[in-house]
């Protein structure tokens, strides 16, 4: 059996604390490898490994931290095809969609390629007689991240790269569901020039988390994945006193207004709705057609799209729309809470439970499910389901809509299909949510602005990537200096104000 351990200083080591996890193929049901779990001790010796690193890296001029960016990207392109089926092999997306997994991190390690210009500092000249201030932002030191199971390129990449572009060094803790990939970038920014020791790569569950959070050396901790963790990470880190942004779970809103295009709205519900098996955290899990016309017609343009999805393992070819869910458990989560949907009286239009993958009976897969009539009080409605399932609530008036994702405690991502640019702005003025699509059903930022969400989607004062990614990985020095032209006056006892 194929034994994953760890990255330390450089290099694969193997993990030495006899404890291991299951790493399974989700379309056969097979365990394809182990995953070692990192003691306390194996998190001291990445800290370590991090801690002796990281002031050489710091004092490499930024220009120079830049270009091994740019050459992570040119390996992450040369690479593309092998991380992608890595990556499908152990989280079960499509190839293309894997693809899209490396390309969304590739643009933050692009982005990141501008640290010179994103370090540069403030300069008042002549801020009093003899006086300059200037401010410089200056990296924390060791941080780390630890990133969920269902982008395990993406989201590393958004936490290592602007940290170590900024002087940092990192220690990574990926999902012990998918571990391999996080592993394999590590080996191409050692390939790029990184030295060894900036980079570091620990798998583990939540004992590895622990130790990161207790970690006296660790300045700040970037999480993502579901809410109570989010929630837990960010008390524990902020109480040692780091600095923390930990990013939560979701159920997301598409509104459909009557005007919409009815075509183009059913289209980006399928594809934001059973994309990578509603296993994003950007995926769109409910719609809120407005007026019961918009509603039948809807449904109607919805249920035959949802019957004739392809569904299949990512070995079967790119036209394939999803595969299976990551793991046994998240399957029986998953159906489970389609079976509570039915119980509490929602309309299940479309039942994707009993589907049965030919020649892959004992993988994870299961049909798309679409359910009409939910209302607020239902389960199905309050909790993210993280599966291929689309719950549709019918409101009368666009307030009434609009009043759904407002009140919702998940506060990720929302759209709205309209015609009316009036009452798009509306919408995007007064939603209470941190990304927004105006007739876009995933809204997901680009590398150079920021992706966060609001409410129990994101806690934490500053987004991930773009400008907030730096801030997040420095801290602001502000200096003042005075160069006296005449003789030294003696000492001033008032504090000193501009007069
Ligand atoms: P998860 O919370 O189970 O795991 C995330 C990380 O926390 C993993 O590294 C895991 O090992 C660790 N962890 C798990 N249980 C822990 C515990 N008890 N104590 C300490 N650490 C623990 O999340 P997941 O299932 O891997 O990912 C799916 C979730 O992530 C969904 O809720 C999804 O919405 C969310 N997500 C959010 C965003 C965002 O930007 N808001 C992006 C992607 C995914």
């Amino acid at each position: 059996m194929q034994k994953i351990g760890h990255f330390i200083g450089g290099k694969k080591v193997e993990g030495t604390s006899g404890r291991y996890s299951d790493v399974f193929n989700p379309a056969t049901g097979e365990v394809q490898a182990q995953v070692a779990l990192a003691s306390q001790q194996e998190i001291d010796a990445a800290v370590a490994n991090a801690a002796d690193a990281q002031p050489a890296w710091a004092a490499t001029n930024p220009q120079r931290r830049a270009r091994v960016m740019m050459k992570f990207v040119d390996l992450l392109n040369r690479d593309m095809d092998k991380l992608a089926e890595a990556l499908s092999r152990e989280h079960g997306k499509t190839l293309p969609d894997a693809k899209g997994d490396v390309i969304r991190g590739l643009e933050v390690a692009e982005f990141c390629i501008g640290a010179p210009h994103l370090l540069k500092g403030e300069f008042t000249e002549g801020a009093g007689p003899g006086i300059d201030m200037y401010s410089m932002r200056q990296p924390l030191g060791v941080v780390a991240g630890i990133t969920p199971f269902n982008f395990p390129a993406m989201i590393p990449m958004w936490k290592f790269c602007p940290a170590i572009a900024c002087g940092n060094s990192f220690v990574l803790k990926p999902s012990e569901r998918d571990p391999s990939v996080p592993i394999m970038l590590a080996e191409l920014m050692i390939e790029a020039g990184l030295p060894a020791g900036v980079l570091n790569v620990v798998n583990g569950d939540k004992s590895a988390v622990d130790a990161i959070l207790d970690h006296e050396t660790i300045q700040a901790v970037g999480f993502v994945g579901s809410t109570p963790i989010a929630q837990y990470v960010y008390s524990r880190a902020t109480a040692a006193g780091k600095r923390a942004q930990c990013f939560g779970g979701a159920k997301n809103h598409m509104i459909i207004m009557p005007d919409a295009d009815l075509d183009q709205a059913a289209d980006a519900l399928i594809g934001a709705g059973y994309g990578a098996a509603g296993e994003r955290c950007m995926a769109v899990s409910v719609a809120v057609p407005v007026g019961q016309s918009t509603a039948d017609a809807l449904i109607e343009k919805l249920a035959p799209k949802i019957e004739s999805l392809k569904i299949g393992p990512y070995t079967a070819g790119d036209d394939v729309d999803f595969g299976p869910l990551v793991t046994k458990e998240a399957l029986g989560r998953v159906r489970g809470l389609v079976d509570q949907g039915v119980k509490e009286g929602a309309n299940l239009v479309v039942d994707g439970r009993n589907f049965s993958m030919q020649g892959y009976e004992n993988g994870y897969f299961m049909g798309g499910c679409l359910f009409d009539n939910v209302t607020r009080d239902m389960e199905i409605y309050k909790t993210e389901i993280f599966g291929p399932v689309l719950s549709v609530v019918r409101a009368e008036t666009y307030e009434e809509a609009l009043d759904l994702p407002l009140s919702h405690e998940y506060g990720n991502g929302t759209a709205i299909f309209t015609r009316d640019g009036d009452t798009a702005r509306d919408f995007a003025s007064r939603i209470n949510i941190g990304m927004v699509g105006i007739n876009v059903p995933i809204p997901v930022p680009l590398a150079y602005h920021t992706f966060g969400g609001w409410k129990k989607s994101g806690f934490g004062d500053l987004n991930q990537h773009g400008p907030d990614g730096f801030k997040f990985y420095t801290r602001t020095k502000t200096v003042t200096a005075r160069w006296p032209s005449g003789l030294k006056d003696g000492a001033e006892f008032v504090i000193p104000t501009m007069k």
